[in-house]
């Protein structure tokens, strides 16, 4: 019989599979979406294969030396959907696989090899794996047994397994749940006022910082975060506790804090609008899609809920793509409350064993909903049924490395080669899907609010020209906003926020001669933080302490400018000393449920202001929430970056959505000095297609998508000389091919980046621009023709969802 070859891929970043000879008691084993173990040079390593029977190697190939898993860990269907990702980002199809398959299913992992009970009277090397095995408590890694008995022993394992006498288990390399509790620091319910605090906090600047950080950060906060994270000493720590002013609790680490959160049954009756969205659904050919376009408030969720439901009733499964699952509790919840046991909660707080684990449920059908973030939308779901992704337009379905896909894009192509339907959600749908709902996508329309609630009235402030509160400093504080806060404290309401900038203030000048701070790593200016304070970078994490001169000139006054959340915040608890003051930014949020608990505690009513960046604008439900503030509503509008002037609206008419959810309605004040910007016009008005037709007129000349698509090469390295070359290099490749080919694409640059240095690594790009399908083509070649050269990296990304 000839020998058979079988082709694998690896988690590395390797242009092609390796071929590798398929022994012959492993044959019935080794399928396409099979993990096997193989040989890498001197190691072993995991790898999937990715087909069978393929023609010999030109050299000799080295044997598959394990099957560690009963059936393939990736269906047919997953693996045809890595290959297409391959193929449509042009990326290497092993690292395409890794980041499907859960980081603790590859690489490092250790297969692990049992005993099994029952006689086993076996000679040679076998009876000699079983007495060292038995002398070892009966499991050991197998490696630990090669190295022990000093001789590979894939084979003999292999024949092992075969009679029952052992068994193979790949075990990643953290199965260690984490620590299962911490302290917890939280502030006793007696606040002072902020006189009182004055006089408590004379001298001792740091307990003050320490209780504002509390404070800021929802009332508590874990030890481990204030003394690791925030820098704060054990002995600030006591001292608060002795004064009396907070107190240390041990709690239970939350491994999954939506497990437990109480949640009401859904609505039982739908609206009009909502029966003919599901049964429009209902009625789509498998493999099709449709744009739910509803209104904030309209009840999305409930149509997303039903039309699960109905999926699983036919025996069938479901994936729920959220953005982020950690600002999105209450979607997560609704869908935990309707299908309980039925759901896996794929979350970033799952330990590499967890994850495994959870993908293993859902390989099995016992558990047949995967909600989730972007990577959810490869969940193991056996006989999907439906995709739902909410809140479509959000940035975070595009992956930021390599393969840069984006899930919509990915679960539409998994959807059709399931035959299962694809629901996206939004109030605010991209421009891209809104012109793909004219012909490939069903266009459902949820047009009003549940209950015929009114969209919150939008008053747009025009800083330039109304009048400022004194006294509250460098924030734009507008009388009217702050009339709106009083009034809304006054009804024990809540009020959210926005203010998209977090840090005390987004950069430091000397007003003598305009030096700026910047990053010594990275173009980009350092942002002011106070608790602790410092210099920060944004894009690296670079740290400097204040400095009390300027570097150029030494001039002793520095002036901090653009406002940020930590500021807003100070100003705020100074003005109205009564409220209770949360804020939720990457600085407040950075342990891992504290988006949670933040959250609960403006849901349960302990807090009236909660100051957030764009973290606080998705999805959330609070039917307490009567006024929406936006302080700046300007900070994104001017970016480099064609889609800036859509993300502005997006963020705008999201925030506004917050308001006026329950009976008693709400408000919305933004506060700009673009009052005339489209952006701003069409949110105000509620208006998302208005916006979407001007904005896609702008999109025109010069084109940008959907007129045409992207893709961005972007070129990146130290050496800034080198890198400027290698861009050049690649546009004069793209220039000939486009030419030699007659392709309709357009080449711009190369130019500097928007960012031209991030950590140290300078960066260029070129930007093709044309129908996708050249686009496409152009790729292909360009994965196999751009290699590392030196250390100047070279990155495709299709369809970019950022130039920066
Ligand atoms: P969206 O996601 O469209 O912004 P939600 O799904 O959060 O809106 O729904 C808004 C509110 O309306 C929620 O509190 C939800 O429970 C409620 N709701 C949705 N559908 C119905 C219905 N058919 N009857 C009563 N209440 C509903
Ligand atoms: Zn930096």
């Amino acid at each position: 019989m000839s020998d058979r070859f079988a082709l694998v891929a690896l988690p590395l970043p390797l242009a092609t599979p390796y071929t590798y000879r398929i022994p012959e008691t492993l044959g019935d084993r080794v399928l396409p979406g099979a993990r096997v173990v193989v040989p890498v040079r001197r190691r072993e390593l995991i790898g999937l294969v990715v087909a069978v029977d393929t023609a010999p190697p030109a050299a000799t190939a080295r044997d598959v030396l394990a099957v560690p898993d009963p059936e393939p860990a990736l269906f047919p269907a997953l693996l045809a959907t890595a290959e297409w990702m391959a193929g449509y980002y042009a990326a290497p199809l092993g690292l395409t696989l890794k980041s499907i398959l859960p980081g603790g299913m590859w690489g490092e992992s250790q297969v692990i090899v049992s005993l099994r009970n029952g006689s086993r009277a076996t000679g040679g090397v076998a009876g000699e794996v079983l007495a060292w095995l038995e002398k070892r408590g009966g499991e050991a890694a197998v490696s630990t047994a090669a190295r022990a008995l000093k001789r590979p022993l894939w084979d003999v394992l292999e024949r092992l397994t075969r009679i029952d006498a052992v068994t193979l288990r790949v075990q990643p390399p953290d199965t260690r749940a984490a620590g299962l509790t911490e302290r917890v620091l939280s502030l006793t319910e007696e606040r002072p006022t902020l006189l009182e605090r004055e006089a408590l906090f004379k001298r001792r600047p740091k307990q003050q910082q320490l209780y504002e950080t509390l404070e800021a950060l929802g009332g508590s906060a874990p030890v481990r975060h204030l003394s690791e994270q925030l820098g704060f000493g054990e002995g600030v720590l006591n001292a608060l506790v002795r004064e009396g002013l907070a107190r240390v609790a041990r709690s239970e680490v939350l491994r999954d804090p939506f497990a437990g959160s109480p949640v009401s049954p859904p609505p039982t009756l739908l609206t009009p609008d909502q029966s003919v969205a599901l049964s429009t659904i209902s009625g789509l050919e498998p493999g099709d899609g449709a744009l739910l376009f509803g209104v904030t408030g309209s009840g999305k969720t409930l149509v997303y809920l039903e039309a699960v439901r109905r999926v699983l009733a036919e025996g069938r499964g479901a994936i729920v793509l959220v953005p982020e699952i950690g600002l999105t509790p209450q979607t997560v919840s609704r869908f935990r409350g309707a299908f309980g046991d039925e759901i896996a909660v794929l979350h970033s707080g799952l330990s590499d064993g967890e994850r495994a684990d959870a993908w293993r449920l859902l390989r099995r059908g016992e558990r047949r909903v995967a909600v989730g973030a972007r990577s959810a939308v490869f969940a193991p779901v056996a006989n999907l049924g439906v995709i739902v992704i909410d809140e479509e337009h959000e940035a975070s379905y595009k992956n930021g490395e390599t393969p840069r896909y984006h899930a919509r894009d990915v679960a539409s192509v998994r959807a059709r080669l399931e035959g299962a339907r694809l629901i996206l959600g939004s109030a605010t749908p991209s421009l891209e899907t809104m012109v793909r709902a004219e012909t490939k996508l069903q266009l459902l329309r949820l047009p009003q609010r549940v209950g015929a609630r009114p969209m919150p009235p939008v008053e747009v402030i025009d800083l330039r020209v109304a009048p400022k509160v004194p006294g509250t400093g460098p924030v734009p504080w507008s009388e009217a906003l702050d009339s709106g806060i009083v009034a809304t404290l006054a009804r024990r309401e809540q009020a959210l926020l926005l203010l998209n900038r977090r840090g005390y203030a987004a950069f430091l000048q000397c007003p003598e001669c305009g030096e700026v701070w910047q990053c010594p790593h990275c173009s980009i200016s350092l942002t002011v933080h106070q608790a602790p304070a410092g210099l920060r970078c944004h894009y690296c994490g670079h740290e400097e302490p204040l400095p009390p001169t300027c570097r150029a000139c030494a001039n002793p006054v520095q002036q901090m400018r653009g406002v940020g959340t930590q500021q807003l915040e100070r100003m705020l608890a100074d003005r109205y000393p009564d409220a209770r003051i949360a804020r939720m930014d990457l600085d407040t949020t950075s342990t891992k449920w504290s988006h949670q608990r933040i959250l609960a505690s403006v849901e349960s009513g302990e807090i009236d202001l909660l100051i957030g960046t764009q973290m606080i604008a998705k999805g959330l439900d609070f039917p307490n929430v009567t006024l929406v503030g936006v302080v700046d509503a300007d900070t994104g509008l001017y970016l480099p970056d064609s889609r800036a002037a859509e993300r502005t609206f997006q963020l705008l008419a999201q925030v506004a959505g917050r308001a006026g959810r329950g009976p008693k309605g709400g408000r919305v004040l933004v506060q700009t000095r673009h009052p005339t910007h489209h952006a701003l016009v069409w949110a105000q008005q509620h208006d998302t297609e208005g916006f979407l037709r001007q904005e896609r007129g702008l999109r025109v000349d010069p084109p940008y998508p959907p007129t045409t698509s992207l893709v961005n090469l972007l070129l990146s390295g130290p050496d800034e000389g080198e890198v400027g070359r290698r861009a050049a290099v690649v546009a004069d490749w793209c220039t000939a091919l486009i030419e030699r080919h007659r392709l309709p694409i357009s080449v711009l640059g190369p130019a500097p980046c928007p960012l031209v240095r991030i950590k140290d690594r300078w960066r260029w790009h070129v930007l093709l621009k044309g129908p996708s399908k050249s686009l496409g083509g152009v790729v292909r070649y360009a994965a196999r023709s751009f290699r590392r050269e030196g250390s100047t990296r070279v990155v495709i990304d299709r369809d970019p969802v950022s130039l920066l």
